[in-house]
């Protein structure tokens, strides 16, 4: 018993680290080649690596490692490449703000010194995600973790900006793009997160040219902005303005001579029907600019303040010019008024900075080719897309999308790899850093300054991580990948650019299926904020409920695509999961003999016997098809059934009968279902909960296995469902059904546990049954063996008797037997006065007008209840006297 025993508690703590450890220095994170066997890959979302694991990184994590765990088991070669995103301007912000505390800017360093600190900073802080993932269990190869800004990812993000540069895919041009002026670079359309506020329209007097005293109204929610208008626009339907089309008008404040342009983009209900138009600070604008031929002015610096091209109000931020802009113009008498209006504003997605639409120079990519194969291969089925919802929110966001920004003005990144030749102007692309200008010959090259969007890298990160563009032996073993899973918040940012990517350059879907989570929210729904105080870290809910608990919670708390609620009597309802098998698994344990896997004689199986294997073999079939049309948590949900129910408070309960009996075979054959039913079932449980299921696992080995059960559960073999017992698995439901309704019989009559009872059994086809698990019926429902009779029939049916009928079998609970007439009657009658008490008491409440008048109606309303529930318990009180009074 010594060495076997297992502790009486279980302390996640003490095991979790050294098991990982252990895992990992075995190798068995590592793939395992079978000849022939298709292998198992997911790219793990790559975390930003400023980040510290969030909830959203767990689920990932744990949703990840199940499907990983599950087919290594099943004897796929499996691989999980884990690593992390350079994370462009989130990292270039958390060392700008180090720098400010030292009272400096990038500039103060210049571009090399700083891209150098960052990196000091990536060594130094960058790993802590890592460490944090490893708490959690996952078993990815960590000797293929990979980065994005590393030499080989590096090397690929250049190999394909050059492809898609020669395919004419990636272009430089002048447009209208989303500016951050506090980041100071250009911005995505995903990246501007807009939302509806409240601001002002302000409505603006314009002269018209040659005619004193006659104007022109424009509202705009931008006044500032003026300074850069170049023409007026109205719709060439509105009657109010037809006249003065083609007319001019002075642009106050500035001077300038602007048109009155007609345009059927104009709104004639918005504001008064005319519209300023200024094409360097308005994407509408902007296609008008082009269509009229308007110049555009822009009036801004790159941090958003006012540049020479605004005049007097030069050198002011926007908020600054916007008040002075105003105030010069209420001076001068062309303010005409101002309203609240609502709108949507766009917002930075990092810093949450005012967006400035703003014209720039910039790198493209042109989407509407990419888009198109990434439309087929959902389409065709080649990926598909879980839940199945979210395939039409793809579809749609593709057939509209428009060419991405992939330039960004930071430091830290991709460089763009563009150079241009000092002598003769050429613009040379290329893979490896050109020393000579192949037009003129030239030495004198720049590098282009800017550098690539984050997800330009991240969107090569299913093959660039397994080597692409070398032709490498990773590559083509392990590419395409299995299962891209990740929140279906990215799906636009990430997901799709990988498809369209992936198609690009490997001419490959780069997975065949697309698994999409929801959100993890606080228990009342509400979306976690640093702001509301109600955002739960990982770490500490791992530390106070064990890891096991909180990756259980994750993956049974959450369906495809919908948010889940993360509450805490859920993690601790899945911690005392996590105790109430070791208990059980503790009681297996401990009733082992050392040594007593040898065979030795057996007694045959028992009803119990045949039914609890049935029942796990059912179990294991349904697990199967559950994980693999990926519904974990229905799978978890059963395993946690069956434990818990079936094995724990049934079997363990029925095995005891002949544990402690005198039979020896009787008890080995026990012993030996115990064993194997429970070995199989932590090997179901494992992709869940790793850690508990090794530590039992052990424990049971050192007990009772031998080398033929190999070193660790995590490379045992998936469960193979075998055979069920139909007939086995009716019996023995009919069997606790029985027991179920004694139980409650003696819980409604208030019958002392150890009073053991007399029972009367009517069991028809089901005798031999009832007869094969007597001893089990009369441990289980505490009954009197000697006053116990089971029958196909009953010649009489028994008077002064508890009649229970369940499923065709009828229970006979003689009254005398089960309760002391004279104290049962006297505690009847004393509850049935109380219940007449309360009955009076509400009775006379609801009674009085001025109560129902005037307490609120649900005060009324719970009276009416308490009434409702005392009426009905009266009657029952009064009907099982009478019975009793007949005895
Ligand atoms: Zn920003
Ligand atoms: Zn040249």
């Amino acid at each position: 018993m010594t060495d076997t025993a297992m502790p009486k508690i279980y302390d996640p703590k003490t095991v979790e680290r050294a098991l990982y450890d252990w895992w990992e220095a075995q190798g068995y994170f590592k793939p395992r080649l079978v000849e022939g066997r298709r292998p198992f890959v997911i790219s793990m979302p790559p975390p930003n690596v400023t980040g510290k694991l969030h909830l959203g990184h767990a689920m990932t994590a744990s949703i990840e490692d199940l499907m990983i765990r599950y087919h290594r088991m099943r004897g796929d070669p499996t691989l999980w490449v884990p690593g992390s995103d350079h994370a462009g301007i989130a990292t270039q912000n958390v060392v700008e703000r180090e720098l400010a505390k030292e009272g400096k800017t990038r500039h103060d360093l210049g571009r090399e010194a700083f891209v150098a600190r960052v990196w000091q900073w990536k060594e130094k802080y960058g790993g802590l995600i890592t460490q944090q993932h490893r708490r959690l269990g996952v078993s990815c190869d960590w000797e293929r973790e990979r980065f994005t800004l590393d030499e080989g990812l590096s090397r690929a993000v250049r190999e394909a900006f050059v492809r898609l540069y020669e395919k004419g895919l990636i272009y430089r041009g002048t447009y209208l793009v989303n500016w951050c002026p506090r980041c100071t670079t250009a911005i995505s359309d995903l990246e501007v997160i807009h939302r509806e506020e409240v601001t002002k329209l302000w409505y603006i007097r314009y002269p018209l040219a040659g005619r004193p005293g006659e104007y022109v109204t424009v509202a705009t929610t931008r006044p500032e902005t003026m300074l850069g208008d170049t023409a007026v626009a109205v719709n060439p339907e509105d009657g109010r303005y037809r006249g003065l089309v083609g007319q001019s008008l002075i642009l106050p404040l500035v001077g300038r001579v602007i048109p009155i342009i007609a345009d059927d983009v104009v709104d004639p209900r918005f504001g008064t029907g005319a519209v300023k138009v200024t094409p360097a600070h308005d994407p509408v604008d902007y296609e008008l600019g082009q269509r009229h031929h308007l110049e555009a002015i822009d009036v801004m610096t790159d941090d958003g303040r006012m540049n020479e091209r605004a005049g007097a109000f030069a050198g002011q931020t926007q908020a600054e010019a916007r008040r002075n802009v105003v105030a010069e113009l209420e001076r001068q008498g062309l303010l005409e008024k101002i309203e609240d209006y609502r709108h949507a504003v766009g917002h930075c997605q990092r810093c949450d900075s005012l967006v400035e639409p703003r014209i720039s120079t910039q790198w493209f990519a042109r989407m509407k080719p990419l888009a198109e194969p990434a439309l087929q291969a959902v389409r065709d089925g080649r990926i598909r897309i879980i839940p199945e919802r979210f395939e039409k929110v793809y579809f749609n966001w593709l057939e509209n999308i428009r060419d991405w920004c992939i330039s960004r003005q930071l430091w830290w990144g991709h460089r763009i790899p563009v150079w241009y030749c000092q002598g003769c102007g050429e613009e040379i692309v290329s893979v490896t850093d050109p020393a000579t200008c192949p037009q003129c010959g030239g030495a004198a090259l720049y590098q282009d300054p800017d550098v690539l969007d984050t997800w330009f890298s991240s969107g090569l990160w299913p093959f660039s991580t397994l080597g692409w563009p070398e032709d490498t032996e990773d590559l083509r073993t392990f590419y395409p990948t299995s299962v891209m899973e990740t929140g279906y918040d990215i799906l636009f940012f990430w997901v799709a650019r990988m498809i369209m990517l992936g198609l690009e350059m490997t001419g490959q879907a780069p997975f065949h299926t697309v698994y999409l989570h929801g959100l993890v929210r606080d228990e009342y729904g509400q979306k976690m904020a640093k702001s509301k105080g109600n955002v739960i870290d990982p770490i500490e809910i791992m530390d106070e409920y064990g890891t096991d608990a909180v990756r259980f919670s994750f993956l049974t708390g959450s369906t495809p695509g919908n948010d889940m609620k993360l509450s805490r009597t859920r993690l601790e309802a899945n911690r005392n999961f996590a105790n109430k098998i070791w208990n059980a698994a503790r009681f297996v344990v401990s009733n082992l003999e050392v040594g007593a896997g040898s065979p030795r004689p057996e007694a045959p199986e028992t009803l119990a016997d045949r039914w609890i294997q049935s029942r796990l073999q059912r179990l294991t079939a349904d697990v199967t098809r559950l994980i693999d049309e990926y519904q974990f948590g229905e799978a978890g949900r059963q395993i946690y059934d069956f434990l818990w129910g079936e094995f724990a408070d049934w079997y363990i309960e029925i095995s005891k009968v002949r544990l402690y009996g005198d039979d020896p075979t009787a008890a080995a054959t026990a012993r030996r279902v115990l064993v194997t039913v429970l070995e199989q079932a932590l090997r179901l449980l494992h992709p869940f909960m790793p850690f508990v299921t090794e530590t039992i696992w052990q424990s049971l080995k050192r007990a009772w296995g031998d080398e033929r059960w190999g070193d660790s559960i995590m490379i045992a073999p998936w469960p193979a469902a075998g055979a069920t017992d139909a007939e086995a698995e009716r019996q023995m439901a009919s069997i606790m059904d029985v027991v179920r309704a004694i139980r409650n019989a003696r819980a409604e009559y208030d019958v002392e546990p150890a009073r053991r009872i007399p029972a009367l059994i009517a069991a028809g086809d089901l005798t031999a049954a009832f007869q094969a698990e007597r001893a089990s019926l009369v441990s289980l429902a505490r009954l009197d063996d000697a006053r116990l009779t089971i029958a196909p029939e009953l010649a009489e049916k028994p008077a002064k008797a508890l009649a229970l009928v369940t499923g065709g079998v009828e229970v006979y609970l003689p009254l005398a037997g089960l309760v002391d007439l004279e104290r049962e009657q006297a505690r009847l009658s004393k509850e049935l006065a109380d219940v007449e008490a309360d009955i009076a008491r509400a009775a006379g409440l609801l009674a009085n007008e001025r109560f129902v008048a005037k307490a609120p109606a649900e005060v009324v309303q719970k009276e009416r209840d308490k009434l409702a529930a005392a009426e009905e318990r009266k009657a029952a009180l009064a009907a099982r006297l009478e019975m009793l009074a007949g005895m």
